[in-house]
């Protein structure tokens, strides 16, 4: 089941925020769904648009440290929101942000990512039931439990996962985080969760990677936080991508078969994705079809139930990429 949600998203410049993180990446792909014939006809056998607000504190506080949520939540939140998306450069000015630009307040993105996180959770009983679901949202990898970065103030990923594991949902999952940059965030919250195991495919250079591995006073940058699996690829190794995801998945299959798999679909490894911090990985349209559909095969080899979730994206081409996975994968469930 696809699961969409208008009300799922940030519309980063109604703040202020100069993102190229564009609404039709969502509209556009419904739109083409909607017009092919078959899916078209029957919209109510794949297409689920609303989920319930599910998401509290509590809930938050599986990923996230206490002091942070305070600051967030509490008085100190447009600062909180002012470092998290990096909106003040090191001489203290407006970086991408014109605070005059915006029809809202800053404050309003925490609704929306409290109804992103919402989404992300409402993909997994759904997966659990019926082997598969790809929520149009979510994917905030670069959550880390006590800060923010990269446009991701929480992890939706680890606060939806952890919550259903919690409530008895599953018992063992593995994470499969194919954006272009690395999940730090979510490599960082799991490192304390056995049952939960995280992969990350993704550039082996560029940010987040982009800066020292250990900081001044030794400590490790949290960037650098190692993951259970972790897949670097270079520029110019595109070609090799997909196979070496998939030697992964082999390999970590002789450690037992999970209950569920949560999948970050980023599709800025996309080389026409326009976030000048993706240059370094640049895979065809072509590349990003056999990637989708080799990991789906080999959950569906195996019936492992799978939540998928859009994670990044920029520009006006990346509707193609999660268009042309679904048309595939949507008519292949409805033909069962
Ligand atoms: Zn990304």
């Amino acid at each position: 089941m696809l699961i969409y949600n208008p009300l799922a998203k940030i519309t980063f410049p109604k703040y202020g925020i100069q993102i190229p993180s564009l609404d039709s990446r969502k509209t556009n792909t419904i739109k083409a769904l909607k017009a092919d014939s078959t899916l078209g006809r029957r919209k109510a056998d794949w297409l689920i648009q609303d989920f319930p607000a599910s998401i509290s504190r509590d809930d938050l506080e599986r990923a996230h440290s206490a002091e942070y949520l305070d600051r967030l939540l509490g008085e100190n939140q447009e600062q909180t929101l002012m470092e998290a998306y990096e909106l003040l450069d090191e001489q203290g000015n407006f970086n991408r942000y014109d605070p005059e630009e915006a029809e809202a307040p800053l404050g309003g993105i925490i609704e929306d990512v409290m109804t992103i996180i919402s989404g992300s959770y409402a993909a997994i009983p759904i997966a659990l039931e019926t082997g598969f679901s790809y929520f149009l949202g979510g994917g905030m990898h670069h959550g880390h439990p006590g800060y923010g970065h990269g446009f991701c103030l929480l992890n939706d990923i680890a606060v939806a996962l952890l919550k259903a594991r919690d409530e008895g949902l599953f018992k063992t999952a593995w994470i499969v985080d194919m954006d272009a940059h690395r999940g730090d965030g979510t490599a960082e919250i799991m490192a304390s969760h056995s049952d939960i195991t995280s992969l990350s495919i993704h550039m082996a250079r560029g940010w987040p990677l982009d800066s020292p591995e250990f900081k001044e006073d030794g400590s490790l940058n949290p960037s650098w936080f190692p993951g259970d699996v972790d897949i670097p690829i270079e520029s110019g190794e595109e070609g090799e991508y997909t196979h070496r995801l998939m030697k992964a998945m082999d390999k970590l299959e002789q450690k037992g078969r999970p209950d569920l798999v949560f999948v970050v679909a980023g599709v800025d490894p996309y080389e026409k994705d326009e976030l000048p911090s993706t240059d370094l990985m640049k895979m065809t349209k072509e590349q990003m079809l056999e990637r989708d559909q080799a990991l789906y095969r080999f959950l569906e080899d195996r019936q492992i139930p799978s939540a998928w979730v859009a994670a990044g994206g920029y520009g006006a081409s990346s509707w193609e990429i999660h268009t042309q996975f679904l048309d595939w994968v949507l008519k292949r469930r409805l033909k069962d």
